[in-house]
């Protein structure tokens, strides 16, 4: 029987393993994570991350071929495979701070499969890092000279959370890169048996892992590009009358456009797209292409004026001023059907409303209050400066409440702010809303999800983002 382990239990490492398990019985999968916590947490009821159909997909095969552990060096010593799922966060101070990735989970994994191993392995990069990663690998696995062959692949992961099951049951494609050698060819067809369990052979892609390490760079850049085009592009909509949905719709019927990730928005969110960009950035600077590390830092910088932009369309409309008004924050999560708050957008837009001196009650069905307060404790991140980190002044975290109900958010509220798709914000009743609402009653959907039409018949002064605004 073939064993897997995965080193790094989080929303990648978790839901791909249990994917892998659940399509191939013959092979034995073992997650592994330093934080216990987290680990305790795959093995009870209640899953660390929310994603749905995962709870099913676990059950089916957790105790049969899949297992989480926190004893990480002895599985990673009994495997074939090891597959890295580690985080690799933006370095917040030293060099490239703000814009490299952080690799020293990656390092310390590396040094220890290196002093574990007393077998051959293939070591699967699925964390996404920098390109040359596998060369840096290669040199730390091979440290102690014990004559074992370690081969190193990329298969980096294209989930996107809160479609995570269905993106790991029918992935548009599995990327695999190896080195061109005998020995890499071999474990390049040994990953790719694992895959062909489940997916069809013409979308499992073999290159070499330079490309396959730049492609999912790519990969993350060109759809953020794409949100902040659209987001650009609804600036300019609100400016002239134009409708960026209209827009949207029209330019994704070009059949070279299509029309998906052209929705406009509060900004974009998530573990990935800003810290992927700074690290295609810092690529970039490292290789002397400063003109093209310009162009991508450009998408980023549009995220953040979408942002801000928001906030002072908010305090804008309100008479100049949110001090002392309370604001109904509806959504945290950076995106609908996931629990993750990981650089959500609305981090930054509760910042700036508290700036203002305004008190924010917030709501989002798969967030704690915990995660949200934990979040909303730390001033915005200063990528210029990471240094000046500092905890947010305690008065300001007083004016922020977290409630479990959309209604009792709302009641007393000057304002509501959308600034989470959550299906459920579409079927409220807004007429209940507006009634418990001090007047005028204002509404900004930070992810056009409202119908904007319905909520001015009722009385609300509407804005959303990228659409004609209240006449
Ligand atoms: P995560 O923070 O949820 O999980 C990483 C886990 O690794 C943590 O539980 C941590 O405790 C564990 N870990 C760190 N060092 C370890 C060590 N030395 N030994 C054992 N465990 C260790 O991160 P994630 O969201 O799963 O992302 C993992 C990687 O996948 C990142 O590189 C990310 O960029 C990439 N990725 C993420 C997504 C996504 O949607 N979250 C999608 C594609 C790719």
């Amino acid at each position: 029987m073939v064993k897997i382990c995965c080193i790094g239990a989080g929303y990648v490492g978790g839901p791909t393993m249990a994917m892998i398990a659940l399509k191939c019985p013959d092979i034995e999968v073992v997650v592994v994570d330093i934080a216990v916590a987290r680990i305790n947490a795959w093995n009870s009821d209640r899953l660390p991350i929310f994603e749905p159909g995962l709870d099913e997909v676990v059950k089916a095969c957790r105790g049969r071929n899949l297992f989480f552990s926190a004893d990480v060096e002895k599985h990673v010593a009994a495997a074939d495979i090891v597959f890295v799922s580690v985080n690799t966060p933006t370095k917040t101070r030293g060099l490239g701070a703000g814009k490299a990735a952080d690799l020293t989970y990656w390092e310390s994994a590396a040094r220890m499969i290196a002093d574990v191993s007393k077998s051959d392995k293939i070591v699967v990069e699925k964390s996404t890092v920098p390109v040359k990663t596998a060369e840096a690998i290669e040199k730390i696995l091979t440290h102690n000279n014990k004559g074992i062959n370690f081969q190193i692949l990329s298969n980096p992961e294209f989930l996107a959370e809160g479609t995570a099951i269905e993106d790991l049951a029918k992935p548009d494609r599995v990327l695999i890169g190896g080195r061109e050698t005998p020995e890499g060819r071999k474990a390049v067809e040994a990953l790719k048996a694992v895959y062909a369990h489940w997916v069809p052979e013409e979308n499992i892609i073999t290159m070499n892992l330079w490309s396959a390490e730049i492609s999912k760079l790519a990969a993350n850049a060109i759809l953020a590009q794409r949100i902040s085009s659209i987001n650009a592009m609804s600036a300019l909509c609100e400016a002239t009358g134009a409708d960026v949905a209209e827009v949207a719709y029209a330019v994704g019927k070009d059949s070279r456009i299509g029309p998906k990730f052209l929705n406009a928005s509060v900004g974009f969110g998530g573990s990935c797209f800003q810290k992927d960009i700074l690290n295609l950035v810092y690529i970039c600077e490292c290789n002397g292409l400063t003109e093209v590390a310009n162009y991508w830092k450009q998408v980023v910088q549009i995220n953040d004026y979408q942002k801000s932009r928001f906030v002072k369309r908010v305090v804008s409309s309100m008479f100049n001023t949110v001090s002392g008004k309370k604001i109904a924050v509806l959504g945290f999560a950076f995106k609908k059907d996931t629990g993750d708050t990981r650089e959500t957008a609305a981090i930054d837009v509760c910042h700036g409303l508290l700036g203002d001196n305004a008190k924010i009650s917030v709501y989002d069905p798969q967030v704690t209050a915990d995660q949200i307060m934990r979040d909303l404790a730390m001033n915005k991140f200063d990528w210029d400066h990471p240094q000046h980190l500092q905890p947010m002044s305690p008065t300001a975290t007083k004016q922020v409440d977290v409630v479990w109900d959309a209604y009792e958010a709302t009641k007393g509220a000057h304002g509501v702010c959308i600034l989470t798709e959550w299906d459920e914000f579409k079927k409220l009743d807004y007429k209940r809303i507006y009634d418990g609402m001090q007047k005028p009653a204002f509404i900004f959907d930070g992810r056009n999800v409202i119908n904007v039409d319905e909520l001015r018949k009722i009385g609300f002064v509407v804005y959303s983002v990228g659409k004609p605004l209240d006449p």
